[in-house]
């Protein structure tokens, strides 16, 4: 933490804002106030299963616990959902440009932007359910898209919280696969984008047989790719598959 060098390092080359480029006072933020006051958290209550904001219904109060309509009629393979951030605002113009502008260092300053809630996820998801110990496994990218891209976002958040749950959690990036390329989900219909995943995503039973899964994504959409890995995960034989992501679309 005191180490010369770097401290060399922070006045030579001062950490800058992930989005503004103002000048950081501190080295572990990512974000200058002014942005981190752009962030739009997801607010309570949540549905239990897909973690999307439950509408206030007119007849009662809504609390967690709750299902959306989605979930009520067709329930996720996943145990839960959740994301600290909606996918809108600033995270919806610095996630792509990061992840499609190869800015790898720049997703790394982000990703402590997960921990603090995903910590209080596991630990969380731990105690209702008496695990003691949990695998985490990044959502995978086909080889050829990660050759082209340099990196990928999730394996750097699945890094990221493994470091702050080292005891709790081991990280297990070769638990799944993706055997196939697929077009972009966001470019698909509701039904063509089942039909993309179909067969896509290949889990490893030595990794992940009686293991309990926290999937970790970058973003949450429809939730289709999540529900495509933990269908994945259970067939190789993972007991509980809970998702975590760094932000969330607010409508599924
Ligand atoms: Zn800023
Ligand atoms: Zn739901």
């Amino acid at each position: 933490m005191h180490n010369p060098f770097i401290k060399l390092l922070d006045i030579i080359a001062p950490p800058l804002c992930a989005y503004c480029d103002k000048v950081l006072d501190s080295p572990s933020k990512a974000l200058c106030e002014e942005c981190m006051q752009l962030l739009i958290p997801v607010p309570s209550p949540t549905c239990f299963h897909c973690g999307i904001s439950a509408r206030p219904r007119e007849d009662e109060l809504p609390h967690n616990g709750d299902l959306c309509d989605t979930c009520m009629h067709f329930p996720p393979l996943y145990t839960q959902a959740n994301a600290p951030y909606f996918y809108e605002g600033l995270l919806r113009e610095l996630l792509p440009s990061i992840k499609y502008g190869k800015q790898e260092v720049l997703m790394h300053n982000i990703a402590p932007l997960i921990t603090p809630f995903a910590k209080e996820r596991i630990l969380h998801w731990h105690d209702l359910h008496h695990i003691s110990h949990s695998i985490l496994v990044p959502m995978p990218m086909h080889w050829f898209d990660l050759f082209r891209r340099g990196f990928s976002a999730p394996m750097i958040l699945a890094k990221a919280i493994q470091r702050t749950l080292p005891h709790t959690t081991s990280l297990a990036p070769m638990a799944l696969q993706k055997v196939r390329r697929t077009p972009p989900q966001a470019s698909l219909s509701h039904a063509a984008r089942q039909l993309n995943l179909n067969g896509v995503l290949r889990a490893d039973a030595t990794h992940v047989a009686e293991r309990h899964v926290i999937l970790v994504d970058d973003v949450l959409t429809t939730g289709a790719s999540a529900n495509q890995a933990a269908q994945a995960l259970k067939k190789a034989g993972a007991s509980h598959i809970f998702v975590l992501t760094l932000a969330r679309t607010p409508q599924a």
